[in-house]
């Protein structure tokens, strides 16, 4: 009985291995995804294993856009076997330091000729106002390094120079029949500028918020997009009341209700959520990721997803696809 099982599984794998050949190549032409969306990192500061900093990637057509470089960008990179070289252009939101704290990693690791290296051409990175200045120190930082594997590895310095521009509100990037627009978000008076992006993509959309408090302008500019991704955060009641610090820093994001209004005005195709904010003090729990959805809720009863380091979303013609994180 169990060979006969075993038989029989056999001959299943083998024809469906033959019908797999048969179908393979001219089906994944036609089924590879023109235009997706990899979150890399929804994180925050706070340092999970988990939950790494803010990084998300489009694909789209033949170019590798990243957008801000958290904690723990390279690894998610090469997790999917993309190699950190493979990235063509690096656009920040803000300084804040756990949006680009993975720049000195994916720079220099990315600089090496291994498979998961393999830049070719320069470092490009667009920000806003200090992003020249904070490569060209970031190049100075780590001269030693650079300099040995110039003289003992024999390595070009292309592919570790920077080619750095402070960006303004506006288009920021044109190229392969895809278009970058830099839209002016309020991430609060003293962390200026901070900027959102919307990227188009043969009649196709994404809006990134960045880090912003409520912004009912940022819904005008992601008016019926595809797929719009909005960071969130929240705190119990308890917390909030406190200390004033708590609220402070709940004042420089945008609350879930609030959220949801931003997503109601703009009616994406799909909203999502990244940059996860939820905040305690060790004694009064963080709300859970469940409560934030609740609260949203009350607000927008459109598709929403809760995003995940990995989660992924493909821009179809048809509409936006979710695949889940790989377990
Ligand atoms: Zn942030
Ligand atoms: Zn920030």
């Amino acid at each position: 009985m169990f060979s006969k099982v075993r038989g029989f599984l056999g001959f299943a794998f083998a024809a469906l291995a033959v019908l797999a050949v048969g179908i393979g190549p001219v089906q994944a032409q036609k089924d590879k995804p023109d235009f997706q969306v990899i979150m890399l990192g929804v994180g925050t500061p706070v340092p999970f294993m988990h939950r790494f900093g803010p990084a998300t990637l489009v694909i789209a057509g033949d170019k590798y856009l990243l957008f801000d470089a958290g904690r723990g960008v390279t690894q998610r990179l090469w997790q999917d076997k993309i190699p950190l070289g493979r990235v063509d252009v690096l656009f920040l939101t803000h300084l804040h330091s756990d949006h680009v704290v993975g720049i000195p990693d994916l720079l220099l690791t990315g600089w090496l000729t291994s498979p998961f290296g393999k830049r070719k051409g320069n470092f490009v990175v667009r920000g806003p106002e200090g992003t020249e200045s904070m490569m060209e120190h970031m190049v100075k930082a780590f001269a030693a390094d650079i300099d040995i594997r110039v003289k003992d590895q024999n390595f070009s310095r292309v592919g570790v120079t920077p080619d750095a521009l402070d960006i303004v509100p506006g288009p920021v990037y044109s190229e392969g029949g895809i278009k970058v627009t830099a839209i002016d978000v309020n991430h609060g008076e003293k962390i200026k500028p901070t900027v959102g992006y919307r990227i188009d993509y043969k009649g196709r959309s994404v809006v990134i918020s960045g880090d912003t408090k409520y912004l009912p302008a940022l819904a005008k500019a992601a008016e019926g997009v595809d797929l719009f991704i909005h960071s969130i955060a929240g705190a119990k009641k308890e917390l909030l009341e406190s200390n004033q610090s708590w609220k402070n820093i709940i004042a420089h994001h945008t609350e879930p209700e609030d959220v949801g209004r931003i997503f109601a005005a703009a009616k994406p195709k799909m909203g999502a959520l990244y940059h996860l904010v939820t905040l305690t003090n060790g004694k009064i729990k963080p709300p859970s990721l469940g409560d934030l959805m609740t609260r949203l809720k009350t607000t927008y009863n459109g598709a929403v997803t809760m995003g995940a380091d990995r989660t992924r979303f493909i821009i179809g013609k048809a509409g936006v696809t979710v695949i889940a994180p790989p377990k």
